[in-house]
Formats: structure tokens, sequence, C-alpha cells
């Protein structure tokens, strides 16, 4: 098969577009043929390395995909008990549990004992094809646009599990979404508002704010201009705070724990500004806040958010598309943070 895959960790120079033999299913397993790919900043810090990552080499990289069951592999040759058949337009949950540990059998897979990313930890989707387990595959409508599927499945679990589940987001709530334009917060954005909250978006790219706008965000604020931006979020909900803030930056945790108003949470899925940082302990006991970390989504969650998206009641944001053999100037373009939405890689 073709594959954009690296030996070793580097810059996008260590990517190769190659040719790879194509994974056998397991017993369990289902054999995609992959029509789109989307990126991930993982994708880009799994290239990079960091210290104790250990890989089987070459890696490929990819969480995100969606496209054709091809093969079954025994038992499963008939595709019996999971409703997965040959010519199944299918999108992968990339959130791979073990389906036996203690975490997995009470329904929350994302805390698998043993649990592993599609793409970081074994290869993903920057491929023809790829195997996973079956449970892992959301059958999709006849005609459904590849793009949106694979754009949307690792960030609007995450966005969900982590407003909704975690969150307990209300309607009538206020979200303060720190960022514009990565594909966590786009979907933050239409996730809040499609649970009826009132949106404000706090970012530097007056460009990505007006898409933000365009996106329902209510309040926008721009803090090139707005350094102190707690402040400008205070006076934008009459002196009150936030109910919720979504911060995947990190470093900016200090401006999000003032935004909040008493009983807020702070929720976090990332941090895109680095993994250390300071914060004063007094916010967070004075004003009863609480912090809620969380990663990915069960499968409850996967197919709740991805049954909104083929609904059309959830719309993912979608960027550039580039042929796979281009993943390099893909990442490049994320990493650099020149898009909007989820940038995808057509392969089929
Ligand atoms: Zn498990």
């Amino acid at each position: 098969m073709k594959t954009t895959l690296f030996h070793q960790h580097g810059g996008p120079e260590a990517l190769e577009y190659t040719d790879f033999p194509t994974p056998e299913p397991k017993p369990g397993e289902v054999l995609v043929k992959l029509k789109v790919a989307a990126l991930n900043r993982m994708d880009v810090m799994v290239r990079n390395g960091w210290p104790g990552l250990k890989l089987e080499m070459p890696h490929i990289n990819g969480a995100d995909g969606a496209g054709e069951v091809v093969a079954l592999g025994s038992p499963l040759s008939m595709g019996e008990g999971l409703g997965v058949r040959a010519d199944d337009r299918v999108v992968i949950n990339p959130n791979l549990g073990c389906g036996e540990c203690d975490y997995c059998l009470s329904g929350w897979d994302n805390m698998c004992r043993n649990w592993h990313l599609l793409g970081e930890t074994v290869r993903g989707t920057y491929a023809e094809y790829v195997s996973v387990p079956a449970r892992q595959l959301y059958k999709l409508p006849d005609n459904f646009d590849f793009h949106v599927a694979a754009g949307a499945a690792l960030v609007y679990q995450t966005a969900w599990h982590s407003l909704i589940t975690r969150g307990k987001l209300q309607t009538g709530e206020t979200v303060l979404i720190v960022g514009a334009g990565g594909g966590v917060n786009t979907a933050s954005i239409d996730i809040a508002k499609f649970s009826g909250a009132q949106v404000l978006v706090v970012g530097s790219d007056a460009k990505k704010l007006g898409k933000a706008e365009a996106l329902g965000a209510d309040v926008l604020i721009d803090r090139s201009k707005e350094e102190n931006w707690s402040k400008a979020v205070f006076l934008a909900t009459n002196r009150q705070g936030v109910d919720v803030v979504v911060d995947n930056v990190g470093t900016t945790f200090m401006h999000s724990l003032r935004a909040l108003k008493k009983g807020g949470r702070l929720i976090t899925v990332g941090n895109s500004g680095g993994p250390k940082f300071e914060i004063d302990n007094r916010y967070v006991f004075a004003k009863h806040l609480s912090i809620i970390g969380s990663t990915m989504s069960h499968m409850t969650d996967f197919s709740t958010v991805m049954d909104l998206v083929v609904a059309g009641k959830l719309k993912p944001t979608l960027d550039q598309s580039f042929p796979l053999s281009e993943a390099a100037a893909a990442q490049e373009r994320l990493w650099m943070g020149k898009n909007f939405g989820k940038i995808t890689l057509d392969i089929g």
C-alpha cells in the first residue's frame, strides 16, 4: 500500500511517501480502505518524538480516518455480531481501549488500563489501509462526506466528552474558549452553541476571530489588543465571569482562573503552550473552582456525537485538504497554526 511514514523522529523531512505492506486484520479486526485521514497536533508531536516514547519503526501517523470496509479478520468473516460488512462506509474511533479491563467493562474505555491512541503508539491512518478492532467503527450513511467524518472523529468526541460528560455544561451557561482556530476549539464552539450556551472566544488573530463569530461565537476578545483579557471577559459578562473555560493552552491558566465566576469549571484536554506552568492556588479554593481534565471519550459519547454530526446538527469546520503524498506540508500548516478547523489528507 501507499503510505506516508517515518523511520526516525525529526522534522517534516522525516516523512516519506512510500510503499509499505498492507496490514493483515487479526481476529476481531477489520481492514479499512481509507479515503480520508485528518490531522491532529499530536501527529507532529509523535513525529518529533519525546523522551520515553517507544515506537515500532517505521511509524505511521494519523488518528483520524474514514473509508470503506474491505476485509474482516477471522472469526468475523461473516461480520457476525458486530454489524460490519464489506463495503460499509465507516469512520474510525481512534480511542483504543482493551475492551477487557475494569474501566473498559464499566464503559470508560478512554480510561483503559492499557490505553492506546491510533497513530500515537500504533500505526495510524496516513495510509491506504489500516486494521482496527471492529468495535472502533461507526457506520456512515451513503454519500456522507468522508472529510467531515474524519475531521470530526477525534476533536468532536474530545470536545463533547469534556464539555458535556465531564464539564456538565447546561443551557444558558457562559463558556469561554481560549484560542480560535484549532480543531478542538472549533468543535467546542459548535457543541457549546448546540447546547444553548453563550460563547466567548479569546484569540490573537482577527481573521480567525471573524471565523469563530461565523461559527456562532457571541463575544470575541482580541488578546493582541487586550493583554489582560480576563478583565475583558469580566466586563463582557456584567462583571460576573464565565461558568466554564475551555483552556487547552495551559500557560494561560491564570487568565482563565480569573475569568471564571465563583463555582466555575476550567476544562482542559491539552496544553499547546507547554506542559508546565504556575498557577495561584488561592483562586482555586477561594472561588470554589474545579479544574477538570479529560482526554478523548468513551464509546457512548463517540456514537452520540457522531449521530449529531451525521444528522447535520453539529458541523465540523474543515480547513484545506492535501494529497497523502504531501502530508509534510499539511503538518507544517497545522503546526504553524495557519489552519482554521481540520486539515485532511485525500487518500483513495
Ligand atoms: Zn481497558
